[in-house]
C-alpha cells in the first residue's frame, strides 16, 4: 500500500484542474521527501507535462506569475498560497558548471526526475497514482543515505552547487553519504569556484544550523577550506575542540560559526564581506567572538557581555560552553537572572536619559553617541547611578570620550 501523504486543498485544486484539462501532475522534490520523513512541509512544488502557455489556460481563473518562463516555471496563487508548477524538463549543457545551457521540455516524468540532484529529492507523488520512484529514493530515505541521481562525478561537474547541497542535506537530515558520492565531493570540491558566494553562503548557513553540522565539518573540512581557507590555519587539536564544540552549541548560525572561527588565529579584515554575509550574521558572529573569552563570573563582567550581544543570552551561553565545556553555566545563568530581575542597565537604551537630553545639554553630533557610551560604561561599572540628573552631572564632569 502506498504511504498516505496529506496534501493541502490548494495543491489538490491545481492538480485537479490540470487533470481535468488532460495533463499529468505530481508533487515533487522537497515536499515528498519531507512528508515521507514526517517533517513539516514548507512548500509544495508541482511538476507537469503541461507547457507554460497551457498552464496559463488551465489556471486562467487564478493569479499566475511567470516565475521562470524559460525554465517552464509558473507560480499559481490559490487562497494566497503560492504553488510553483514546472513543466517536465531535461537540462543539458552546463558549460558554466552551474546552469544548464538549454532546457528542453519533455512529456516524460522519469526524465524530469533524472535531472534532479539527489535520489531523495527525485521522488514524485500523486494522490491517485501514489509514489513514482525511479532512482530508489525511498530506500535511500529509509536508510538515511545521500546519493546523487546518476554518476556523482557527472552530476557535480554539471552543477557544482550540488556538492554543497549534498553536504547540506546530509547535515540537515543527519544522513550518511553514499561512498561514491563522498569520493566525488572531495574530488570535485574546487569546482565550487564556479558558484556565486551568495549561494555558497546560503548553504553554509543551513549547514551551520543543522543537527549534523559537526559531522559535516569533520568529514568535509577540505571542502569548507575551498571557500574558508582560514580553516587551514587551525591546528589539529584545536580542530577536535571545534568539532566537539559544534555538538554542544545550540543550532544558531552565528554562534556555531563563532565556535569555528574562535579557533582561527587571525581573521582578515574583509572576512565577512568576502563571504557576503548579512549584517546581522556579521554583527552576531563578531559579538560572540568578542565575548568569547571575557570574564563572566561577576555581575559587572556579565553586564559588559550583555551590552554587546543581540542574540539570546542562552545562545551565547551555549556558545561559551562549547568553547569551555567545564564552564559552570548554572552560576552564570543565575547571575543573568539577577541582572534581569533587578533591571540592571546593560544597553544604551536602558539609560535613564536619551540622546535628546544630551543635545539639550549642549552636545552635538558624534559627541552624543560617545557620551552615551561613556555613561553606559560608568553605569555598568557602578561609577554612576542610572538616573537622569546623576547622568547629566557625570557627563558635565567628565569630558566625552574620556572613559576613566
Ligand atoms: P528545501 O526547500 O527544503 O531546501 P528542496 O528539495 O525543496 O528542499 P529546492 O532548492 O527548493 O530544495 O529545490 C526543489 C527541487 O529541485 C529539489 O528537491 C531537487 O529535486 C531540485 N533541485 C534543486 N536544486 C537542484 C540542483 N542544483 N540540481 C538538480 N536538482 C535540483
Ligand atoms: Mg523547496
Amino acid at each position: 500500500m502506498e504511504p498516505e501523504i496529506r496534501i493541502p486543498e490548494e495543491v489538490e485544486l491545481c492538480m485537479n484542474l490540470l487533470s481535468k484539462a488532460g495533463f499529468e501532475s505530481f508533487i515533487v522534490g522537497g515536499a515528498v521527501r519531507d512528508a515521507l520523513l514526517h517533517k513539516f512541509v514548507h512548500d509544495y512544488d508541482l511538476t507537469t507535462d503541461a507547457l507554460p502557455e497551457q498552464m496559463h489556460a488551465v489556471f486562467s481563473s487564478l493569479p499566475v506569475i511567470d516565475t521562470g518562463i524559460a525554465h517552464g516555471t509558473v507560480t499559481v496563487v490559490v487562497n494566497g498560497m503560492p504553488i510553483e508548477i514546472t513543466t517536465y524538463r531535461t537540462d543539458t549543457g552546463y558549460s558554466d558548471h552551474r546552469h544548464p545551457d538549454a532546457v528542453v521540455f519533455t512529456p516524460n516524468l522519469r526524465e524530469d526526475c533524472a535531472r534532479r540532484d539527489l535520489t531523495i529529492n527525485a521522488l514524485a507523488y500523486h494522490p491517485g497514482l501514489g509514489i513514482r520512484d525511479f532512482f530508489n529514493g525511498r530506500e535511500d530515505l529509509q536508510q538515511g543515505i545521500i546519493r546523487t541521481v546518476g554518476s556523482p562525478e557527472r552530476r557535480f561537474t554539471e552543477d557544482a552547487l550540488r556538492i554543497l547541497r549534498a553536504v547540506r542535506f546530509m547535515a540537515q537530515l543527519d544522513f550518511t553519504m553514499d561512498p561514491d558520492t563522498h569520493k566525488a565531493i572531495l574530488k570535485h570540491k574546487d569546482e565550487l569556484a564556479y558558484i556565486s558566494q551568495e549561494r555558497i553562503t546560503a548553504e553554509l548557513l543551513r549547514i551551520l544550523t543543522s543537527p549534523g553540522c559537526s559531522e559535516a565539518f569533520r568529514t568535509y573540512r577540505p571542502l569548507f577550506e575551498v571557500f574558508i581557507p582560514e580553516l587551514k590555519e587551525i591546528p589539529d587539536d584545536a580542530w577536535a575542540h571545534v568539532l566537539a564544540g559544534l555538538k554542544i552549541c545550540v543550532p544558531a548560525a552565528a554562534a556555531r560559526f563563532a565556535v569555528i572561527l574562535a579557533a582561527v588565529p587571525v581573521l582578515p579584515e574583509n572576512f565577512f564581506s568576502r563571504l557576503k554575509m548579512s549584517n546581522t550574521m556579521r554583527h552576531d558572529t563578531k559579538a560572540c567572538l568578542a565575548a568569547a573569552s571575557l570574564p563572566c563570573s561577576d555581575r559587572i563582567s556579565l553586564r559588559r557581555i550583555i551590552r554587546i550581544l543581540d542574540i539570546p543570552f542562552e545562545t551565547w551561553l551555549s556558545f561559551r560552553r562549547a568553547l569551555e565545556p567545564e564552564l559552570d553555566t548554572e552560576s552564570v545563568r543565575k547571575l543573568y537572572r539577577q541582572i534581569l530581575e533587578d533591571g540592571d542597565c546593560c544597553k544604551v537604551s536602558d539609560l535613564a536619559l536619551s540622546g535628546k537630553d544630551l543635545q539639550a545639554a549642549g552636545l552635538h553630533g558624534s559627541e552624543i553617541g560617545e557620551a552615551l557610551n561613556t555613561l553606559l560604561d560608568a553605569v555598568i561599572e557602578e561609577r554612576c547611578v542610572n538616573n537622569r540628573d546623576a547622568l547629566l552631572a557625570y557627563i558635565s564632569k567628565n569630558s566625552t570620550g574620556d572613559k576613566k
